[in-house]
């Protein structure tokens, strides 16, 4: 019914269509895909009698950087993570709450229909959605065996860090310089993950919310260590002669990595925060990130309230790249499927993961191989595009977590806003609030005196109850972003 090349081609032809802006220089910038497509069963014109499956990209994001901790915004108007995975799913929030709000109105939604509970609504039969990216996710999926054919300084997918000050996407990186850009970052930082100087004023909350970016030191569980006992989380094959290594570290509070020769590098199954040249990120890796989206759904805490359970991808297609079906199986699954006590509707599912055989055009590996000299040194393209299936303004450009081209007068003003960032997310659900009669409110929300975006991600209860659980089985050092950076209306 569909193919994984089928997937990643609509994908890829999806950004051809879009316009130039914030698209990579052919042979010189490189980027990373990611996109989430529809899938919905229709009969078929010609033959009644036949099922079709129809495919249609609803969200697809590039981006390749991360912002430092001291940039961001207490406001809620930056976006703090720009790799594309991320994009693609903040795109695909803003796509659900615009169908969500078409279902309440009665407009007529693609997507959802009335579900067992007044104010919850569910997919319609028949629909689902799939996750693509052109790339293994940074972090865990990233450290991936290596055969005996393969060799770490030889392969030409390694990467030299921009110098812009920006922090990019580790994704997979081997070779001399990927090594080398480690041991700079570990010289950088002071000793790498002992010196953790923005946990000295990290504020410690009882509640989770969705978008904690942010490791603590405070866990009593080592997810490295149990890596190495749990049935769940295969150890890398004892055949392997050396690993692909990932620039993300391990959060503050986990054993570092090893940093042995060979396959004894890295950690396994550890939550990891994106890389940094400078300034230390607070994100998490995107298969940390992707692993959390699979148990707990995509939807995250403020759609939740419309949900009738999580909302989740059903398959998860990578493109061609450095790939491993156990590595992905690891850290998209493997480190949470011993999570129980989950709450009605947050049953872990298991996701399937495939790898398609098409490459992206602006991957690294194919603008190394199609650079020519007097290009200027090959580098991650700084510019993240989002754009979604809603009919209004469909297209997002940023750079630095604000809108691409914004002078310093604009900054902080609406008009520098990224339309997926969490204040404008936050926005998108309040006028979903207000076109839902009061007697078609979802239950966690009638009577409710609610203000802040925090105060209404808190309300989630059951979407709270299923994170308590995840992270105190899977995730414990996977914490919290500091209150006053969630208190905004
Ligand atoms: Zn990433």
């Amino acid at each position: 019914m569909w193919s994984p090349d089928e997937i990643a081609r609509l994908c890829y032809n999806r950004f051809n269509e879009l316009p130039k802006r914030g698209k990579p220089e052919l042979g010189r910038e490189w980027t990373l895909l990611a996109a989430v497509v529809k899938l919905s069963e229709a009969q078929s014109q010609c033959q009644p009698k036949r099922k079709i499956v129809e495919k249609e990209v609803v969200s697809l994001g590039t981006g390749t950087k991360c912002i430092g901790q001291s940039a961001m915004s207490p406001r809620g108007d930056v976006l703090n993570d720009s790799h594309a995975e991320v994009i693609a799913r903040r795109g695909f929030v803003r796509y659900l709450t615009e169908e969500l709000r078409r279902a309440v109105v009665g407009e007529g939604s693609r997507v959802f229909c009335p579900g067992d509970e007044t104010g919850k609504w569910r997919l319609l039969d028949g629909v689902l959605f799939v996750f693509f990216t052109s790339h293994t996710p940074c972090g865990d999926a990233s450290i991936i065996p290596m055969t005996d054919s393969q060799s770490q300084p030889c392969l030409p997918v390694g990467t030299e860090e921009g110098t812009d000050g920006t922090n990019e996407a580790p994704g997979v990186t081997v070779g001399g310089g990927a090594l080398r850009r480690l041991m700079e970052e570990e010289e950088e930082e002071g000793g790498g993950a002992c010196k953790r100087p923005w946990l000295d004023t990290e504020e410690e909350e009882e509640e989770e919310e969705e978008e904690e970016e942010e490791a603590s030191p405070k866990g009593r569980h080592s997810p490295a260590k149990r890596s190495a006992k749990d049935p769940d989380i295969p150890a890398l094959g004892e055949q392997a002669k050396d690993v692909h290594r990932t620039g993300a570290k391990c959060v503050p509070g986990a054993p570092a990595d090893p940093r042995e020769g060979g396959p004894g590098y890295h950690s396994v199954g550890a939550l990891r925060v994106k890389p940094g040249r400078g300034e230390r990120t607070r994100s998490l890796s995107c298969s940390d990130k992707m692993a959390r989206w699979a148990a707990l759904g995509c939807q995250g805490a403020l759609l939740s309230h419309y949900l009738q359970g999580a909302l989740r991808f059903s398959a998860v297609v990578t493109g061609k790249c450095p790939y491993s079906p156990e590595a992905m199986r690891r850290a998209l699954s493997g480190r949470c499927a011993h999570v129980t006590g989950l709450p009605a509707g947050y049953e872990l599912q298991p996701v399937q993961l495939l790898q398609s055989s098409v490459e992206f055009t602006h991957s690294q590996g194919e603008t190394e191989r199609c650079h020519q000299q007097g290009q200027g040194r090959v580098s991650p393209c700084g510019a993240a595009i989002s754009w979604c299936a809603v009919a209004d303004q469909p297209l997002d450009v940023t750079a630095n977590g604000y809108k691409q081209g914004v002078t310093k007068t604009y900054l902080g003003t609406e008009k520098s806003r990224s339309l997926i960032c969490k204040a404008e997310l936050f926005h998108c659900f309040l006028n979903l609030l207000a076109v839902t009669e009061d007697s078609q409110l979802p239950p966690s929300l009638r009577g409710k005196e609610l203000s802040t975006y925090w105060d209404y991600k808190r309300a989630a209860q059951t979407y709270q109850q299923a994170w308590l659980q995840l992270r105190t089985q899977a995730f414990p050092l996977w914490l919290r972003c500091p209150r006053d950076l969630l208190l905004f209306q």
